[in-house]
């Protein structure tokens, strides 16, 4: 949208459809926690972005599609046809099917949930985390500096079968994490399936563990919309798309961010840059499907992991496979989130 503010593009009509009329920066969760941002800061008002940039703006969840009639159906019952689609849904969390989500239980995706989220937990006697990703390592580890200086010393425990980060970071880089969260008073039980939910216990083989509120912040999962509209899915359920963003089957249809993943592309790879570097690749091919005829390649990117941050000006960082700890990377990490905001 920041590229058709400066470029418009004559003669197309174009819509935004969107559930919450606010867009949130994820990289920014840590600083909301722990007082630093308002919720006001760490969110892009659609609506108003729409309107600078000249596209209809449309609150509505896209429920499916239908690829050959090129209709969208909305949540609301809304059936909207098209010319050109072009989708970024992001991703669910894994395992909600399997959990009774009750008053007590939350998640942050679709992450416009994330404030209503944190702001229900964060004061809870007895809190858990399920998850070993990055989410659940930083809010984790963000809200317990949080509810320490708010004089909250009751349990956070952090329950995961996977090592954490184990699928970003070497064994070394995980095994300083778990050092740095049980430092901070951090439960750790990793290792442990969880077997059941009941009420609010969690039963691990081992124990069972009491809780007020849980934060279920598991991996990313493919949203249900592709497979439901018979869109061509990678083994993980998520849109394939090519090097130029579109669908092969379906030139029309564009994916990108978190929800599209080109064959051969590591899973979950998605961040800030790609972000932009799609964003751009995106408005040329449009452009050139709509016209112009021109067109670009999307090459990819290498995965790069921005320093962790930790809560209490603590950040770390992994070079050359060394970890480093302390306000360093977490400063290196603020210059990120300042230059997230600028763009
Ligand atoms: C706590 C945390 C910290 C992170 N820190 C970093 C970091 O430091 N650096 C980094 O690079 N990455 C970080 N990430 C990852 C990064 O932010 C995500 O990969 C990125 O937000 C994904 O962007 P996206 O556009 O694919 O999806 P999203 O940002 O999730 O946007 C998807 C949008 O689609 C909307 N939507 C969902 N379903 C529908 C539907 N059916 N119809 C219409 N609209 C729909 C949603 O409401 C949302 O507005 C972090 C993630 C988390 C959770």
């Amino acid at each position: 949208m920041k590229r058709l503010e400066r470029e418009p593009m004559d003669d197309v009509e174009i819509t935004l459809v969107s559930p919450s009329k606010y867009q949130y920066y994820p990289e920014l969760f840590s600083g909301y926690i722990e007082d630093r941002y308002t919720k006001e800061e760490i969110r892009v008002d659609l609506e108003r972005a729409a309107k600078e940039a000249g596209v209809i703006w449309k609150k509505g969840a896209i429920l499916s599609i239908d690829p050959v009639q090129k209709l969208a159906l909305t949540a609301g019952g809304e059936i909207l046809d098209f010319d050109l689609l072009s989708i970024d849904i992001g991703s669910m969390t894994s395992g909600t099917d399997k959990t009774p989500l009750t008053e007590d239980i939350y998640t942050i995706k679709p992450n416009y949930q994330f404030t209503a989220s944190i702001d229900a937990i964060r004061l809870a006697d007895n809190l858990v985390i399920t998850g070993a990703n990055r989410a659940a390592v930083e809010i984790g580890s963000s809200l317990q500096s949080w509810r320490m200086q708010n004089g909250l010393h009751n349990s956070l425990t952090l329950i995961s079968p996977n090592k954490l980060l184990s699928d970003k970071m070497t064994p070394n880089a995980s095994a300083k994490i778990v050092q740095l969260l049980t430092e901070k008073g951090i439960e750790l039980h990793l290792g442990s399936e969880i077997q059941a939910i009941r009420e609010n216990k969690i039963l691990l083989p081992q124990q069972e563990i009491h809780f007020d509120k849980m934060l279920w912040a598991q991996d990313p999962k493919a949203p249900d919309l592709f497979k439901l509209s018979k869109l061509p899915v990678d083994h993980n359920g998520f849109l394939l798309i090519e090097n130029t963003l579109q669908v092969k089957k379906y030139p029309f249809i564009f994916g990108t961010g978190e929800c599209a993943v080109m064959e051969g592309m590591r899973p979950y790879s998605h961040s800030f840059y790609t972000s932009i570097k799609q964003g751009n690749v995106l408005y040329t091919n449009i452009k050139g499907f709509l016209g112009t005829g021109e067109g670009e390649l999307y090459t990819g990117h290498i995965p790069k992991l921005s320093p962790l941050e930790l809560g209490r000006y603590h950040g770390l960082a992994v070079f050359n496979n060394r970890t480093f700890h302390g306000k360093i990377p977490w400063l290196l990490r603020q210059l990120e989130n300042k230059r997230l905001l600028k763009n």
